[in-house]
């Protein structure tokens, strides 16, 4: 996974228009790393208490380093610290923390401040192999991706239950969709309110994923604007809340979602 997030954040800044990272271009070759990358020290006594990856740097990494059993709040002010110094290239800009499973609760609070008003041009990656150590308002603030290697029931595995991979059939089709067949799926979710509310957690769950997988997909086609889909995502967040908390109508909650997401990909 800690490959994954860094190929994620060197994709991220890679200037080639083909597959990224290229590992050709000059980005690539600045944020490539060897073997030797140092070690970090969350108490800052035997390593840094952050690093760039490679020496790109627009690049910020942080892990509990080698030593270390939490992601410490001081190393969080650091990175932040040297993210609010501006880009150093004028142009973008990508802190992942690794471990994001073991960061403690004062480095999480300090965390929400960056995630609820995150520089201009940064993108914050948070590689955890869980997300339920994260406190729900940082999870809420986030767009889930998933990487490869992450175990459990992956959104195109095998193991899919037929209802999921129902769903997920049809957002595979959501682009071509227009305004009538929307209204028409989101139709599906009448009757009984107990039923068509599970169905539409279930819809929303999905489609989380599957906006997660595209955001994923369209990093590595060479798109940094991912705004609209981030906005989608925290629309989707929010239909759940209303279903589950405010026992909303499931027929308006499915038609705002599918509204969020395909409005997201024009
Ligand atoms: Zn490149």
């Amino acid at each position: 996974m800690r490959d994954e997030a860094r190929r994620f954040a060197r994709a991220l800044v890679c200037t080639s228009t083909d597959e990224r990272p290229c590992e050709q271009c000059r980005e690539c070759q600045r944020s490539s790393e060897g073997d030797g990358t140092v070690e970090l020290d969350g108490s800052g006594k035997s390593g840094p208490l952050f690093r760039h990856i490679g020496d790109h740097p627009d690049l910020y990494w942080v892990d509990k380093g080698p030593g270390g059993t939490r992601v410490r709040i001081g190393q969080i002010r650091a990175a932040q610290r040297a993210l609010r110094l501006g880009a150093n290239e004028g142009g973008y800009r990508v802190l992942v923390i690794a471990d994001a499973e073991w960061l403690n609760q004062n480095a999480q609070n300090s965390l929400l401040k960056l995630l609820e008003e995150p520089p201009d041009r940064t993108t914050l990656i948070l590689a955890s192999s869980s997300s339920a150590p994260l406190a729900a308002t940082i999870r809420s603030r986030c767009q889930k991706v998933r990487f490869a290697d992450e175990t459990g029931m992956s959104l195109r595995g095998d193991d899919l239950p037929e209802d999921r991979a129902m769903v997920l059939r049809r957002f595979d089709t959501i682009d071509r969709a227009g305004l009538p067949q929307l209204l028409d799926w989101a139709e599906e979710y009448r009757g009984n309110r107990a039923t068509a509310a599970e169905a539409v957690e279930v819809l929303l769950e999905v489609g989380s994923s599957w906006l997660g997988e595209r955001v994923r997909s369209e990093v590595d086609a060479g798109n940094k604007d991912l705004r609209t889909k981030l906005d989608a995502h925290k629309t989707l967040a929010q239909c759940r809340k209303d279903l589950v908390q405010r026992n909303a109508n499931p027929q308006m909650v499915a038609e705002r979602a599918l509204l969020a997401v395909r409005r997201s990909l024009v």
